[in-house]
C-alpha cells in the first residue's frame, strides 16, 4: 500500500504513515467520501436549479410591480386634479425595479 501523501510504501492497514505521519484513509472510507461528494454535488445542482427558478419568479414579480406602479401612477395622474397624490405609486415601481435587479444576483 502506498501513502497518498508521500507516495512511500507502507504496511497495509496502517492508520498513519510512518514516514510523514499522515492519517491513512482506508478504501472503504474513501468510497464513502466519494458518495458524500456526489451527494453535495447533487444538492448543489438542485440548489442551482431552484435558485434559477427563484431568480425567474423574482424577476417576474419585479416586472409586475414596475408595470403596476407605472399603471397606477398613470391612472392616478389622469384622475388627480391637483396633481399632487399620483407620485406615491412610483414607490411600487422603484420597489419592482429593486426586486428585478436583485434577481440577477441569484443567477
Ligand atoms: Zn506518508
Amino acid at each position: 500500500m502506498i501513502c497518498p501523501n508521500c507516495q512511500k510504501e507502507i504496511a497495509s492497514g496502517a492508520k498513519f504513515c510512518k514516514f510523514c505521519g499522515k492519517e491513512i484513509v482506508s478504501a472503504v472510507d474513501s468510497t464513502n467520501a466519494g458518495s458524500v461528494d456526489l451527494y453535495f454535488q447533487n444538492k448543489q445542482n438542485i440548489e442551482q436549479k431552484s435558485r434559477k427558478k427563484l431568480a425567474n419568479s423574482e424577476m417576474l414579480k419585479g416586472l409586475i410591480f414596475i408595470i403596476l406602479g407605472i399603471a397606477i401612477t398613470g391612472i392616478s395622474y389622469a384622475m388627480a386634479t391637483d396633481g399632487g397624490t399620483y407620485r406615491i405609486f412610483w414607490g411600487l415601481s422603484i420597489y419592482g425595479g429593486y426586486i428585478f435587479l436583485k434577481s440577477f444576483s441569484y443567477r
